[in-house]
């Protein structure tokens, strides 16, 4: 029998709730200092509290899953809506009162916040000792020393820069299966409601081959998916010169001369030898890491309308291990709102992404989007435009939030937050309707289909059931078995809950 039961799709506050703060793997620790971590917001942060750690490291800091035991406690904060930042000050309130049985106890703000609020955090949460913005983390052990000696420590300089490109990050809370890699930092994108570009600061990309070789590392240590990060992938650009070599990298494969490599992780020789001395382009990173194994399924996000190529989706359509899934946020689906948003796309552009995505991918491709509600000026109408354009595309999913005005955003300055809060809400609820309408016709489609579910292990409510994702990025939960973490099985669907498939492996 088919179940299609309280199908539910994350609402804003569920997704601030998965969103809460990850802690870090308890380390030996004899004789050293313990470093504490949350996360807050974005994959990027938690990537970027992955480089944090491995800079901690170096410096002698072992790392503590219990904030009570640590010796310095780093939150790495979100700006992008108000109630990421009330909860990252709620959560400050707390530690005021570790701090006070502790006094000793060092905390420190990093990332977005901490970049939009620079000194004044440091007046406005008398418990915060170090501030470091999203480029300043190099630095933090010189901050950390700083803080001891009793001043108080600042660093939010953007650079034009930094990638942390030589930076191995120490995964955390890994599942050991599936990890971020960023390929590129800040954005040049200026979206009118967005803080991102003002927080994280100018686009630049991430070498190629520091990428690849992080991604075989990856590999080689048993993991068997990769997601590349950025806040616009599509425009991700490199071109060849000298620091790939200063980085000691041997190919454009990324491995270093020395390995030593199978057959099969021998990337096609034609990628080797085109393209030097041009731009490699997000198509040809996506091909350089699907290359380095069949096994390593590849993931990316996020994909931006106006920059999405067919030259991506062709790559994509190639190789078998580029999972079949793109979040492609519209936003809205009014081209006047789009325009106010300087999204730099209008309606009939976007469809046209998603023509292309269906011709060149086919309908089972998943694609999901982000839906912002109650934008400066948006009517009734204009908000069933949006509506309209999820009937036109049915995503498999979506982020879907309510405007939350940004200090110092375009939007800020030139339009009047207008649409009173419960309209906002209202049709924010409209929208989750009719996404969770189109999530349980979506996920339906997958029954009696068998799908390639890549093991990440035990499900959430049972361990003698196992879970993992599918292509699109699904969920898929199935009897144990003899199967393990990171294998690939297929699995035969026969019914669907709550945004999870289910089923039976059929043969591994
Ligand atoms: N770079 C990605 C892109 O262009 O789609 C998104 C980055 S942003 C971290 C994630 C999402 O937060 C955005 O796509 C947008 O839907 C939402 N967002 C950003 N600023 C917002 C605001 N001021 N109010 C409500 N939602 C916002
Ligand atoms: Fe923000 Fe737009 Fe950049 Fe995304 S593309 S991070 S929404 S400015």
């Amino acid at each position: 029998m088919t179940l299609i039961p309280e199908l539910t799709i994350l609402q804003p506050d569920d997704k601030e709730h998965i969103d809460l703060p990850r802690t870090l793997e308890d380390e030996l620790s004899v004789g050293k200092k313990r470093l504490y971590i949350e996360s807050y917001g974005c994959q990027m942060n938690f990537a970027d509290s992955e480089i944090v750690a491995a800079v901690m490291r170096n410096a002698g800091y072992a790392t503590t899953s219990s904030a009570d035991e640590a010796d310095v406690i780093f939150l790495n904060t979100c700006a992008i809506r108000d109630n990421a930042e009330q909860k990252v000050r709620h959560r400050l309130k707390h530690l005021t009162g570790l701090k006070r049985q502790k006094p000793e106890l060092l905390v420190g703000m990093l990332g977005c916040m901490a970049e939009r609020l620079k000194t004044k955090l440091l007046e406005e949460e008398k418990v915060v000792d170090i501030v470091a913005g999203p480029d300043a983390y190099r630095d933090i052990p010189k901050l950390v020393e700083e803080a001891e000696s009793g001043q108080k420590a600042v660093n939010v300089f953007l650079s034009r820069e930094e990638t942390y490109a030589d930076i191995s990050p120490i995964r955390l809370n890994s599942n050991g299966v599936t990890a971020f890699v960023s390929i590129m930092r800040g954005c040049d994108n200026m979206c009118s409601f967005c803080v991102v570009p003002f927080t994280r600061g100018r686009e630049r990309s991430r070498d190629p081959f520091s990428i690849v070789r992080e991604a075989q590392d990856l590999f080689d240590q048993g993991y068997r998916e990769v997601t590349l990060l950025g806040q616009n992938v599509d425009s991700y650009k490199w071109e060849l010169g000298v620091r790939s070599e200063e980085l000691g990298v041997a190919d454009r494969t990324g491995r270093p001369a020395s390995a030593n490599m199978d057959a099969s992780a021998t990337p096609n020789s034609s990628l080797l030898t085109t393209n030097t001395n041009t731009t490699t382009t997000f198509a040809h990173l996506l091909e350089m890491v699907a290359q380095i194994h069949p096994d390593l399924r590849v993931r990316f996000s996020t994909s931006h309308p106006k920059d999405i190529t067919d030259d991506v989706l062709h790559t994509m359509a190639r190789y078998d291990n580029i999972c079949n899934y793109i979040h492609l946020p519209a936003q809205s689906g009014n081209s006047r709102v789009l325009k106010l948003m300087n999204r730099t796309y209008d309606r009939p552009w976007y469809i046209g992404k998603i023509d292309r995505i269906r011709e060149i991918l086919g309908e089972d491709c998943g694609i999901s989007t982000d839906m912002i509600s109650g934008f400066c000026t948006e009517t009734e109408e204009e908000h069933q435009d949006s509506l309209s354009l999820m009937d036109y595309v049915h995503y498999d999913y979506a982020y879907m939030f309510a405007y939350s005005e940004r200090p110092g955003t375009l939007a800020a300055k030139k339009y009047a937050d207008d649409i009173p809060e419960d309209v906002k809400k209202r049709r924010l609820n409209e929208i989750i309707a009719r996404q969770l309408a189109h999530s349980a016709e979506r996920n339906q489609r997958h029954i009696g289909q068998v799908q390639r579910v890549l093991i990440e292990g035990p499900s959430k409510r049972s361990d003698d059931f196992l879970c993992g994702r599918n292509d699109q990025n699904k969920m898929v939960v199935f009897p144990k078995g003899d199967h393990q973490k990171g294998q690939y099985v297929n699995v035969l669907v026969t019914e669907c809950t709550s945004a999870t498939l289910r089923g039976e492996v059929v043969n591994a």
